[in-house]
């Protein structure tokens, strides 16, 4: 069975791209966190070093050394490329070279280390594969420095750049890539990709149903379901916070990026939340007086996706978050008639 839930053109093309004469040996993914993209450049990882002979056209057999350790994250030739140290060689002769773990790019000192690396034969496997991810967090420097490589790659290299903003990458090393777009899934093949692993219909059909189209989201679900259907109490959650004053509005950005640093999905959700409470503003400000009123929700919308990108791109999440809720306009909200009710009574 392969790893990865849904995109079985996807996979089709690599099984394909696998098995011809010369596999390409840059791919550029471009999808969202949670899409499956990462799962698919490890599927072509796989793919060209499953020793199962001939190689099935069922794909990778999923039992040999090779396909075990890279299901298992612990392939001595998969290396995963991301901000902070990996890899990290600073220039011969410069005399002091900060560590940097927390940075939020892929700095110049961590491609010549790739650069080193690459010029050496691969531990085990017949091709070694590099995840650079996210691939939109190469430095200018970096991603002028990485394209010789990519241009030239040793035959035992292929190199998988892995990313939800491919536009922000320059066009030189795009261009040298293969582009495999990773789009959304359709519920149904989420429901039953969970169901083949176990999960309990029931529970499948809701984390499918709640996933926005993204199976690592569903999975996380279904490892947990109590994360899902508390909608209704995080939409209550941003109308409070959206109606106060800057100190409780910072109090919240604050618990966010906590979560942040447990578990992302938590956050991902409230951003969920946040967004659609100001859609709604705005369908509500549309029916209205128009323009001036939907002022408000726009850029509010606006903040909601420059976090979601912000984190995405690994950017410190206190001060993207604090930005984005400080960026909401004022909201005073409607009094609720029971309230108003017993001010009365
Ligand atoms: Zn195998
Ligand atoms: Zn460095």
């Amino acid at each position: 069975m392969s790893a990865v839930i849904g995109h079985e053109a996807i996979v089709r093309e690599l099984q394909s791209l696998a098995a011809s004469e010369d596999p390409p040996h840059a791919l550029l993914f471009a999808g969202a966190e949670g899409s499956g993209r990462s799962l698919l450049a490890l599927e072509y990882a796989r793919l060209l070093n499953c020793e199962a002979a001939p190689p099935s056209p069922a794909g990778p057999c999923g039992v040999c050394r090779p396909c075990r350790l890279i299901a298992e994250g612990a392939h001595p030739d998969v290396i995963h490329l991301g901000p902070g140290d990996t890899l990290c060689r600073p220039q011969p002769g410069e005399s002091s070279h900060e560590k940097h773990p927390d940075s939020r790019d892929i700095r110049i000192c961590q491609v010549r280390g790739l650069i080193d690396l690459v010029a050496r034969f691969p531990f085990e496997a017949r091709t070694r594969m590099v995840l650079i991810e996210p691939a939109d967090r190469l430095g200018r420097e970096a991603a002028h420095t990485i394209l010789k490589t990519l241009e030239e790659p040793p035959g035992h290299t292929v190199f998988c750049l892995v990313t939800a903003a491919p536009e922000v990458i320059i066009e030189t090393v795009r261009s040298r890539c293969r582009r495999v777009d990773v789009r959304l899934v359709p519920p149904a093949e989420i429901a039953s990709g969970l169901v083949a692993r176990g999960v309990d219909p029931a529970i499948a059909a809701r984390a499918a149903a709640e996933c926005r189209g993204l199976p690592g989201r569903a999975i996380a679900f279904a490892a947990d379901p109590a994360l899902m259907g508390d909608r209704d109490r995080l939409r209550a959650r941003c109308s409070q916070v959206a109606a106060s004053r800057v100190p409780a509005r910072l109090a919240h950005a604050g618990e966010l990026a906590e979560a942040w640093r447990r578990d992302r999905s938590v956050v991902l959700r409230a951003l969920d939340a946040w967004e659609a409470f100001w859609e709604e503003r705005l369908r509500a400000a549309a029916g209205e007086s128009g323009a001036s009123s939907a002022a408000g929700p726009v850029v509010a919308l606006r903040a909601v996706s420059q976090a979601r990108a912000d984190l995405q791109a690994q950017v410190q999440a206190r001060p993207a978050l604090e930005l984005m809720i400080l960026t909401f306009p004022p909201v005073t909200l409607e009094p609720d008639p029971e309230e108003e009710l017993s001010r009365y009574a």
